[in-house]
C-alpha cells in the first residue's frame, strides 16, 4: 500500500487527491492518504508526499517527495513558460513537459535535468526521492480540462480544437500524464525494488486498443470519398485502370451499401477482437445521420454484432450536447430496440461543453468518449486511460474514455489527405507511445471506412494495427469491457 500526504490542506487539496487518485489505477497500486506522518502505518510501503517542506530524511517510510507550486499561475503561462526534464537514465521516460516547478535542494544522484537550465529536478538518494517538478498540477492541468477552459475561440459546433490551445498545440502530441505515470512507478520501484503492481490489462497484456465505430451513414461511399479515392497519390492501386475497376467492384458489392456490419465483425472475430459500435437513433439537426434505427438493415446488423459479442452503444445527436434531457429520450430508444442496458457513447462530431458531462450523468450512462480532435489524433485530456472527469469544481462519477485516434482525421476531415501508408506512419506512433506506457489507445473507425474492395487501403490499415497489436502483446478490446475492467481495478 502507498500514502500519500498533502500538507496544504487549504488550497488545491481537493484538487490534488482527485489526481492521487486517478494516478492509483493507471500505476496499478492502492494508495491512501496519510493525514499525519507520525501516525505509523504498518500496511504503508512508501509514501507521497506534496507540500512545500521537505520532511526529516530519517522518516518511517520511504518516500518521494513533490513539490507543490500555486496552481493558481496557471492562468499566466504561455507556450514559452512549458519547461522540459529529461531522463539521465535510459529505463525511464526520456523526456516529458512540465507546467509549473520549484526551485528546491536536491539529492546526490540526479534522474531528471531540465532541458532549458540542465538544473537537476528529480534526484534520490537511498530512501527518498526529491522532485521539483509539480507532478499533481500538471497532470491536474490536463485532467481537468483546464487548458479548454482558458481558450477563448470555439467553432461552429461549440467544440474546441487542438490549434485554440493558450499552452500551444505541442501539449497535445504525447500523453503528458501517462508518462508521469511511468515515471512514478518506476521512482517506487528505485525505492522499493520488490513492490508487487496491479496488471495493468487482464491476461498479462501489454497495453490495450479500443475499437469503436461511429455509425453515421450505412453506405460506404459518397461522391467527394469517391473522387478522393480515385486520387493516384491516396491509392495503393497506382494503375488508374485499376483503381477505376476497385471502385467498381466496391460500389457494386451489396455490403457497401447494405452494411458493412457482417464483414466488420468477422473481421474482427478473426484477430480475436470485440468492438462497440455507437447508433444514433434520431435526427434532430441536418447533420446528424439519416438512418432509422427502426430500418430492417440496422435492426439485423445490431442482431449480428451482437452475435459476435459486439457491443452497442450511443452515438449522441448534435443538439443533445447542448440541450439536457434528450440523450435520455435516445438511449431508451436504443435500449428498447435491443432490449439491453446502454453502458456508454460518444457524441456525434464530439460535440462537447462544460455542460455535456452532467447532461451524460442525467441519462444514467457510464462512460462517454468524446473527447478526442476532430482534425487531429492526439491526447486531449493528457492521458490514453479512462479517469473519473473533473467539471472544473468536483469529481463526477462519469467515465471518460478518451478518444485518440480517428479514421476520418487521417483521411477525410484531415487537409493531409494522408494515403494509408503515410497514415500508418502516424498510428504506430500512437501504438507505439501506448505499449511503452502500458496504456490504452482508443480509435474510432467509421464503418464506412471497413469495406470489402478496399479501393484507398484503409480497411488494410485497420487490419495492421489489429495485427501490430496482437503481434505485441496488446488486448484488442470493446470501450464495454474497457469499462468493466477499469472498473474493477
Ligand atoms: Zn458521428
Amino acid at each position: 500500500m502507498i500514502g500519500y500526504n498533502i500538507q496544504n490542506k487549504d488550497s488545491f487539496a481537493e484538487q490534488a487527491r482527485y489526481v492521487f487518485r486517478q494516478l492509483a489505477r493507471i500505476i496499478g497500486v492502492k494508495m491512501v492518504e496519510v493525514f499525519d506522518l507520525s501516525d505509523t502505518q504498518a500496511t504503508i510501503d512508501a509514501m507521497f508526499i506534496y507540500g512545500g517542506s521537505i520532511p526529516e530524511k530519517k522518516s518511517e517510510w520511504p518516500f518521494i517527495f513533490i513539490a507543490q507550486s500555486r496552481y493558481d499561475l496557471n492562468a499566466t503561462l504561455t507556450p514559452h513558460d512549458i519547461g522540459t526534464i529529461e531522463a539521465k537514465r535510459a529505463d525511464m521516460p526520456q523526456h516529458i513537459l512540465y507546467l509549473l516547478s520549484s526551485e528546491m535542494a536536491q539529492l546526490p544522484r540526479p534522474l531528471y535535468i531540465d532541458r532549458g537550465t540542465a538544473h537537476t529536478k528529480i534526484s534520490w538518494d537511498q530512501n527518498c526521492v526529491f522532485c521539483a517538478v509539480d507532478v499533481i498540477s500538471t497532470c491536474f492541468y490536463f485532467l481537468s480540462l483546464e487548458n479548454e477552459r482558458r481558450a477563448t475561440d470555439r467553432d461552429h459546433f461549440r467544440r474546441f480544437q487542438r490549434d485554440y490551445s493558450p499552452l500551444g498545440e505541442e501539449i497535445y502530441t504525447y500523453p503528458v500524464v501517462d508518462r508521469y505515470a511511468v515515471l512514478l512507478r518506476q521512482l517506487l520501484q528505485l525505492l522499493l525494488p520488490r513492490l508487487f503492481f496491479n496488471a495493468a490489462w487482464p491476461d498479462n497484456k501489454t497495453f490495450a486498443v479500443a475499437l469503436s465505430h461511429d455509425v453515421d451513414r450505412i453506405q460506404t461511399w459518397t461522391m467527394r470519398k469517391a473522387k478522393r479515392a480515385l486520387r493516384a497519390s491516396n491509392s495503393p492501386y497506382k494503375n488508374p485502370v485499376g483503381r477505376g475497376f476497385r471502385l467498381a467492384q466496391s460500389l457494386f458489392s451489396p455490403e457497401n451499401w447494405l452494411g458493412n456490419f457482417n464483414f466488420i465483425s468477422r473481421l474482427e472475430q478473426r484477430h480475436g477482437a470485440t468492438s462497440t459500435f455507437f447508433f444514433i437513433s434520431q435526427h434532430r439537426h441536418e447533420l446528424d445521420p439519416t438512418y432509422k434505427l427502426s430500418s430492417p438493415i440496422i435492426r439485423q446488423g445490431i442482431e449480428t454484432l451482437r452475435k459476435r459479442g459486439c457491443d452497442i452503444g450511443l452515438h449522441g445527436t448534435i443538439p443533445s450536447a447542448t440541450t439536457n434531457g434528450l440523450l435520455e429520450l435516445e438511449k431508451e430508444d436504443i435500449e428498447f430496440l435491443i432490449n439491453d442496458d446502454i453502458f456508454g457513447g460518444r457524441q456525434h462530431y464530439l460535440c462537447y461543453t462544460d455542460d455535456t458531462p452532467q447532461f451524460w450523468q442525467n441519462a444514467r450512462l457510464k462512460y462517454d468518449s468524446t473527447l478526442g480532435f476532430s482534425y487531429h489524433t492526439g491526447y486531449r485530456c493528457g492521458t490514453s486511460f479512462p479517469f473519473n472527469l473533473y467539471d472544473g469544481a468536483r469529481e463526477l462519477p462519469l467515465i471518460e474514455i478518451p478518444l485518440i485516434l480517428m479514421d476520418t482525421v487521417l483521411f477525410l476531415e484531415s487537409k493531409q489527405f494522408l494515403s494509408a501508408a503515410d497514415a500508418w506512419v502516424v498510428i504506430e506512433q500512437h501504438l507505439e507511445e501506448t505499449k511503452h506506457n502500458n496504456g490504452l489507445l482508443t480509435i474510432n473507425w467509421h464503418n464506412s471506412d471497413l469495406h470489402p474492395f478496399d479501393v484507398y487501403g484503409y480497411s488494410q490499415l485497420y487490419v495492421k494495427i489489429l495485427q501490430w497489436t496482437q503481434e505485441n502483446n496488446g488486448w484488442l478490446v470493446s470501450l464495454n469491457q474497457v469499462y468493466e475492467w477499469w472498473c474493477s481495478k
